[in-house]
């Protein structure tokens, strides 16, 4: 399965699974249930672009309802089919039921190029397949709610909730409907970089294992180690941050176009400011130019991050991977035969359903702020600060020392919603890592972490189907 043309990544989904599966006592029916995607929607509409009428292919794929509404990201792109879209919405149930985010899996997509259009054009093509969705009951705050994916933004998000609302005059939860909006339009603060920061806080604690860590013969921390960002979009980009400022060295950022390194490590930023001047990544100031974007995944490195598509790691290439850790920060970024090298090196791989679980998890924390229609620290931020004033007061007095200005604003701060979002994110990467970490230490039989994780995530969906009495 190592050539591109076979390679089926619903097909690749199914196979973790089993092997997953065979580490699970649920009956045989349940299981196929489980893998199965439940509802699969393919659409063709006309889209008049300038003078011709072009038709477009899209699609929604609802992979479970063992709980609702379904929840997935949209994506753009031309190498979106069918066999895709199924997997992500797959992938998309089993990181939901690890992170504790009550929704079944689902992914929409349109084979387009983004780039090829305007804005104008762009905006037409969301409204129409929006306006599909709704016709068939695929879009809605308590049945299904797209997001961002690749190609897809906040600017997007803000043309299917209009589009939505438009045609659901009344619907008093309608900003649900979708996530991953803009913050004037109902979007929560922090959903932008969640996916990349909880890559961060998922491979912190990884690193702060320290047992993990001596199996693979590095010191305990992210602190000094080497990374390697494959993708520069909104996830590569926020890991990268998150790395640098947590104290790794961001040694290589590698585009389609090509890749660069620099020994001293690089800042994403003005990586991307360059980027964006010069229309390339290659030839930043001081950096060394890999002309060829792949060869960046086999740079001599502690943790590798692939950030942009499924697949770019597979048979073929794996066995030239020097990174001791794979944070796949996309969506599928390894194949099954590259798991099994892994796995023979003794390389960990930390696998995507769960360690780019951040995006949905913030999502699912704008859709609670949507439904409650209040913004989160709006009710306690300033009843905090008087709290914590008075326990300052009271301290002072009972010491007869003064607390300093710096510490005061510190300890006096009420929750504003982006710290109550880090935080509700940060507590679930770290609850999810620790969860799948002790089952497989506890399982060695349980050959890699995907595995483990895999088994979480089977063992809590058919948990609910079993509790919804589908299964009597
Ligand atoms: N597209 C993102 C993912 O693959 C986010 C999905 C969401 O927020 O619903 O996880």
């Amino acid at each position: 399965m190592s050539s591109h043309q076979e390679y089926s990544f619903f097909g690749a989904v199914e196979q973790s699974f089993d092997k997953a599966a065979a580490f699970t006592n649920w009956d045989p029916g349940i299981l196929e249930q489980i893998k199965q995607c439940n509802s699969v929607y393919r659409m063709h509409f006309p889209v008049k672009i300038g003078d011709k009428i072009e038709v477009i292919k899209a699609y929604r794929v609802q992979h479970s309802h063992h709980k609702t509404p379904c929840k997935g990201g949209i994506r753009f792109a031309t190498s979106v089919n069918l066999d895709e879209v199924m997997a992500l919405a797959a992938l998309m149930t089993y990181k939901c039921a690890i992170v504790n985010v009550p929704f079944g899996g689902a992914k929409g997509g349109i084979t387009i190029d983004p780039k090829k259009y305007t804005p104008y054009e762009l905006e037409k093509i969301t409204r129409r397949y929006t306006h599909e969705l709704i016709k068939k009951n695929f879009i809605g705050p308590g049945t299904d709610v797209p997001a961002p994916d690749y190609g897809t933004g906040e600017r997007e998000m803000a043309w299917i909730l209009d589009t939505y609302m438009s045609q659901k005059p009344g619907e008093v939860d309608a900003l649900a409907c979708v996530t991953g909006k803009p913050v004037t339009q109902g979007g929560v603060r922090g959903r932008r970089e969640a996916t990349g920061l909880g890559v961060y806080f998922g491979i912190r604690e990884v690193c702060n294992m320290a047992e993990v860590m001596k199996k693979l013969g590095l010191e305990p921390g992210v602190e000094g180690k080497t990374v390697v960002v494959q993708g520069l979009g909104n996830v590569g980009f926020h890991a990268a941050k998150y790395f640098r400022e947590g104290g790794a060295k961001v040694i290589a950022i590698a585009e389609y176009e090509g890749a660069i390194m620099h020994p001293d490590g690089l800042n994403e930023n003005d990586v991307f400011q360059h980027r964006k001047k010069t229309g390339s990544i290659l030839n930043y100031p001081g950096a060394t130019n890999i002309t060829k974007s792949s060869e960046a995944l086999e740079l001599e490195c502690d943790i590798l991050i692939p950030a942009a598509l499924e697949n770019v790691i597979n048979g073929d290439n794996a066995p030239r991977v020097k990174a001791k850790i794979i944070g796949e920060a996309a969506n599928g970024p390894l194949t099954p035969e590259a798991d099994e090298v892994f796995t023979q090196k003794g390389s960990l791989v930390v696998p995507d359903m769960y360690l780019n679980a951040g995006g949905v998890t913030v999502s699912y924390f704008e859709w609670l702020k949507n439904l409650s229609h209040v913004r989160y620290g709006r009710l306690e931020k300033r009843f905090t600060e008087n709290q914590n004033k008075n326990i300052i007061k009271e301290i002072e007095g009972l010491t007869g020392k003064k607390v300093n200005d710096t510490q005061k604003s510190l300890i006096e701060h009420g929750p504003d919603e982006v710290d109550l979002v880090y935080s509700g994110l940060e507590e679930t990467m770290i609850t999810a890592t620790r969860e799948i970490m002790e089952l497989w230490l506890n399982n060695p039989a349980i050959p890699d972490m995907r595995t483990a994780a895999y088994v979480v995530a089977i063992n809590k969906v058919a948990t609910s189907y079993a509790e919804l009495g589908i299964f009597p």
